[in-house]
């Protein structure tokens, strides 16, 4: 059995509009293990405390390279065996994440759930904004396919990205029930919470209505083809989680994706 670790960021410096996703890191943790619930995934796995090797949080500091540290961090766990699980933090952080993932896994693909397909070549003059990411990653081709899930935002700006990278992106408007999408090889799965409709994760920065239900997300998880590998939940902002709901949907996500890590 795959060894899965867990690894929080606790950065959200890129965020383009709020701040506040550095602060989600524990209150995933502390819903994830939440005696609320069990451990058990809907598979049948029992991902207990100790199913995982946890291995902490990481910080901004202020003149340190976050993103060295990050890919660093990421690099070591895949090093010593584990599959990792990024807790963010904003979406900033899958760039080092993914490039990390790369050097192990040439041939690695991507599912990413987002309102947004985070392609802007640079939002407001940066370029490692949490709206780029899978602009870098497809320039420096980390990834041989990216498949995007829940857009609702895309601009022209955007679209024409998409094209040029060859990114299939599953509109909201297209969505249907029963997606099942089938890949090759190793899978990394990112998981912005602002794919889900603000109805069920109202804990995001940017609240964009007409989203995926968790039920929908967890379904396309389920059902995905391929051999997951890791992957990220991100963009959780307590600041807006006046209900405290969206730390419950947020490891609740983090169950079902660690599930289907080693699991084909
Ligand atoms: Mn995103
Ligand atoms: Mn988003």
């Amino acid at each position: 059995m795959t060894r899965l670790a867990l690894v929080g960021f606790r950065s959200d410096a890129n965020s383009s509009y709020l701040r506040g996703a550095a602060d989600a890191p524990p209150l995933i943790r502390e819903a994830l293990f939440c005696e609320s619930s069990n451990p058990w995934t809907e598979n049948r796995r029992e991902l207990s405390r100790d199913a995982f090797y946890d291995a902490g949080d990481l910080g901004e500091e202020a003149g340190a390279d976050t993103f060295g540290r990050i890919e660093a961090a990421i690099g070591h766990l895949l090093g010593n065996g584990y599959a990792p699980v990024s807790l963010g933090g904003d979406h900033a952080i899958t760039y080092p994440i993914v490039r990390a993932f790369a050097r192990k896994y040439p041939d690695l693909s991507i599912l990413h759930f987002d309102a947004h397909p985070d392609l802007y070549d640079e939002f407001e003059g940066n370029r490692v904004s949490h709206a780029c990411p899978f602009a870098r990653i497809m320039e420096e081709r980390l990834a041989r396919r990216l498949v995007q899930v829940g857009i609702r935002t895309a601009n022209d700006h955007q679209r024409e990205q998409a094209a040029r990278f060859g990114v299939e992106m599953i509109e909201m408007k297209d969505f249907r029930d029963g997606l099942e999408i089938r890949f090759d090889g190793p899978v990394y799965v990112t998981f912005d919470l602002d794919g889900l409709d603000p109805a069920f994760a109202p804990g995001v920065s940017h609240r964009e209505p007409g989203g995926l239900s968790t039920r929908q997300a967890i379904d396309v998880i389920q059902r995905l083809r391929g051999d997951v590998v890791g992957g990220d939940v991100v963009e959780f902002n307590p600041r807006m989680d006046s209900s405290g709901m969206t730390a419950m949907v947020a490891a609740k996500l983090v169950k079902e994706i660690a599930s289907r890590i080693g699991a084909d």
